[in-house]
């Protein structure tokens, strides 16, 4: 039996654990104990050689990624099961926008969803500190769609010539746009390079420019300021049955040995992320606690949310360059801020360059195969014009069933059973979905005529079902009837027990929401750091 103790134990380190650790560390002298499931992965120093395989063989850059046994079932189409140091993370694109003071308030202005415990300007700061933290290269919108307390931490990344090009037409639609804000470094810093535009910021990026949490783990324990433990799964915390605190977390090592582990600690910060915060919060059940940990509402696992997709080709009649950097991208928060109505849709607005319908062939029109000087030649001629990729994301409003729960006929290793995922629209979302999505193509088709230019092809997200920055299953709120964790992510019934990022969210917005995983986190590491209990 190996036993570990600290004063605050984090299980899980993705990249919301990461900055709440390296918050946490720099707010109080506190022992800090992380907990995770899986190994480290590839290095930074060996992620140029990893991204030369990708390239030569398709080869995965990353190693050891995942454990074979620990698995969701049922719709997981938008769950990955990544589970190594760093999470998900390790493999993002970067992107990182905010969510928009509208997202927290949907039932108040718009008569559907859930209000947040708190507002946008009360997350302000802890989205600042995120985009610090990572480094977030970004351009300010105007300020009433992109409202911000402070500057970005870094330059944008260039709009480049075709970027410039497509924001001219995007403006004669009548379209504000500007460059996506991402977590790559457009300045050189803290020992990670400058982005060079080489465009592999997923599945890798070999500079650094890239943000990725193994950069603040490495960091953090250079200095010794935490213990990481690693190939470790929790699979039970355990609770006093009078006063409800958590005395201890339980679990394995995931390598051969299989060794139990103990963890004692004063308070506990589940970051596992979307789907293994509450599928652990589930298995924790005992006598006292039948249904599992903190979960007197009865809501742990549900009301699980995040958006869909319309996504168009556009042919235009302008001159571009495939490939300069097909990565960064354009963003409007227009369409974000809209008039209340009988009908709902809010999206966001992404437009990047294309390569669809440009790409070299080895046939000609007829079907006869070319070869050197008239392959390049029917390339060159091709490659003339332009292609555009818009796409809106939209938010799909949770349903209570929206839910994950214990699947008993799949287990892992330890005989622990996996978590069964089911995506499900609130009513008002599920009757909205074909006329949201009519009028995202209506919008294309208007940018698209704007433009002179046609559309070649649209498609909508792949699995309906499937949602992507999933959120939910230990929703915050103020009424520990209808949530979980309280407005700092606090279990109701716990008091050394709090809940981080994805999982404590009541809605999922409707752009890329690490940002707001990270913030919403931040918010709580500060509300820990500021907690008796710690
Ligand atoms: C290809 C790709 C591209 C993406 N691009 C973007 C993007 O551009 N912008 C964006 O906003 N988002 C993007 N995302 C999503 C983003 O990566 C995730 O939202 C984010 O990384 C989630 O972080 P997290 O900290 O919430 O959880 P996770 O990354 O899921 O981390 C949780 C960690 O906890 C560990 N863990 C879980 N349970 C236990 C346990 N019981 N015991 C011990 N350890 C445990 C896991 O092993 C894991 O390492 C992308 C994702 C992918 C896959
Ligand atoms: S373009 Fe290249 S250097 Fe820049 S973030 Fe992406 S992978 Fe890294």
């Amino acid at each position: 039996m190996i036993t570990h103790n600290a004063d605050i134990v984090i299980v899980g380190s993705g990249i919301t654990a990461a900055l709440m650790a390296a918050s946490l560390a720099e707010k109080t002298t506190k022992s800090i104990l992380v907990v995770e499931a899986g190994k480290p992965t590839t290095p930074f120093a060996d992620r140029v050689k990893a991204r030369e395989r990708w390239r030569a063989y398709g080869e995965s850059p990353w190693k050891q990624d995942h454990l074979d046994d620990q698995n969701a079932t049922g719709t997981t189409w938008g769950f990955s099961p990544s589970m190594n140091v760093g999470g998900l993370a390790m493999h993002w694109g970067g992107v990182s926008p905010r969510y928009s003071p509208e997202d927290f308030a949907l039932r108040s202005m718009y008569g559907v969803g859930s209000d947040w415990p708190f507002n946008y300007d009360d997350l302000d700061p802890f989205y600042q500190e995120a985009e610090e933290r990572m480094g977030v290269a970004g351009e300010q919108g105007p300020v009433a769609l992109d409202p911000r307390g402070k500057p970005y931490p870094l330059p944008p990344l260039p709009i480049n010539y075709n970027l410039a090009q497509l924001q001219q037409w995007a403006t004669k639609a009548g379209i504000v746009t500007w460059s996506t804000p991402s977590a790559k470094n457009s300045v050189a810093q803290d020992g990670r390079g400058q982005c060079q535009r080489c465009d592999t910021c997923y599945p890798v990026c070999p500079t650094g420019a890239k943000y990725s949490p193994d950069f603040t783990w490495d960091a953090l324990v250079a200095r010794k300021r935490i213990t990481l433990v690693t190939e470790t799964l929790v699979r039970k915390l355990e609770a006093d049955p009078k006063t409800g605190r958590i005395t201890r977390a339980t679990g394995n090592r995931t390598n051969a040995s299989g060794e139990e582990v103990t963890i004692e600690g004063g308070t506990f910060v589940l970051a596992a992320g979307f789907v293994w915060s509450p599928h652990l919060l589930l298995l924790s059940k005992s006598s006292a606690f039948p249904d599992g940990l903190a979960n007197r509402s009865g809501l742990v696992g549900k009301y699980l949310a995040g958006h869909r997709n319309v996504n168009a080709y556009l042919r235009l009649p302008m001159e571009l360059f495939p490939g300069i950097n097909v990565q960064h991208s354009l963003v409007s928060k227009q369409f974000m801020r809209v008039p209340r109505s009988a009908r709902y849709l809010r999206h966001d607005l992404r437009i990047w360059e294309s390569s669809v319908g440009r790409e070299p062939r080895l046939r000609d029109d007829d079907g006869r195969v070319q070869f050197g000087d008239d392959l390049m030649k029917d390339w060159q001629q091709r490659a003339k014009g332009a292609t555009a990729r818009v796409r809106g994301y939209y938010d799909v409003l949770p349903d209570k069933e929206s839910a994950l729960a214990l699947d008993a006929k799949k287990v892992n290793r330890f005989g622990d059973p996996m978590p069964n995922v089911s995506f499900k629209d609130a009513p008002e979302s599920a009757a909205l979905k074909e006329w949201q999505e009519e009028q995202l193509r209506d919008l294309f088709r208007t940018m698209a005529k704007a433009g002179g230019g046609e559309i070649l092809r649209m498609e909508n997200s792949a699995n309906d079902l499937g949602q992507e920055h999933p959120v939910g299953g230990c929703r915050m709120g103020t009424d520990p009837t209808q949530s979980v964790v309280d407005a700092h992510g606090r279990a109701h019934d716990h008091e050394n027990l709090w809940v981080a990022g994805a999982p404590a969210q009541p809605t999922a917005s409707c752009c890329n929401g690490t940002l707001t995983f990270v913030a919403v986190g931040l918010r709580t590491a500060a509300a820990i750091a500021g907690a008796a209990a710690v």
